[in-house]
């Protein structure tokens, strides 16, 4: 299984710890278009996702992930990343890569807790999952289609839709793999 993690900003090394310790063959950073062909599965990190929108248009990959999603290879987004996926982000004209059908609201948490970690129940990954907040958006609309996997004061704050999985928190920033494992398997899901 190859993975690779969206290396134009953001914790990019984390999540590929993190791959390799849940368990992929390989993991390995995306710099250009051309490192997303043999790919498997492709994780968007957080960072600034109107800073990584830019650079994703300089480089070329806006249209090529969107035909990566469109293929069925799965994508993983957390934090900027779910807000790329995102088909629509409240208060913008524009979203970025339009695949998951969701609504997001951006820095959605107030100023004292613009950064938090807390333990939350996720569906099929974990009843007590180490989840970290940092400027965090969250999903306020999913489609028939989606999947609500956790929510944070009644807040979606984790989702899935067939090959597309959103974490409004960043899983990468702790020691536990389990989200990332859980990827793994959606991954393997599709490929066969
Ligand atoms: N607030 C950022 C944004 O809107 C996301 C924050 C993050 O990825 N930690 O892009």
């Amino acid at each position: 299984m190859k993975i690779g993690v969206l290396a134009l900003q953001g914790a990019v090394a984390e999540h590929i710890r993190m791959l390799e310790l849940a368990g992929a063959s390989e993991a390995r950073t995306v710099k250009k278009v051309d490192d997303l062909h043999d790919l498997d599965g492709l994780v968007i990190p957080g960072g600034e996702s109107t800073t990584i929108s830019k650079l994703m248009h300089k480089y070329g990959f806006m249209e090529e992930i969107r035909k990566f999603g469109l293929e069925q290879r799965p994508i993983f987004g957390t934090c900027a990343g779910a807000i790329l996926l995102a088909k629509r982000i409240n208060g913008q004209d524009d979203a970025h890569l339009q695949l998951m059908d969701i609504k997001v609201e951006r820095n959605a948490y107030g100023r004292q807790k613009d950064s938090f970690e807390i333990k939350l129940p996720i569906a099929g990954v974990a009843s007590d999952f180490p989840a970290v907040f940092i400027r965090a958006p969250y999903i306020m609309e999913i489609s028939d289609r989606g999947q609500v996997l956790a929510k944070h004061e009644e807040k979606i704050v984790a989702a899935r839709e067939g090959h597309y999985l959103a974490a409004a928190f960043h899983p990468e920033l702790t020691e536990d793999y389990r989200f990332h494992k859980y990827f793994l398997e959606m991954v393997k899901e599709y490929r066969s």
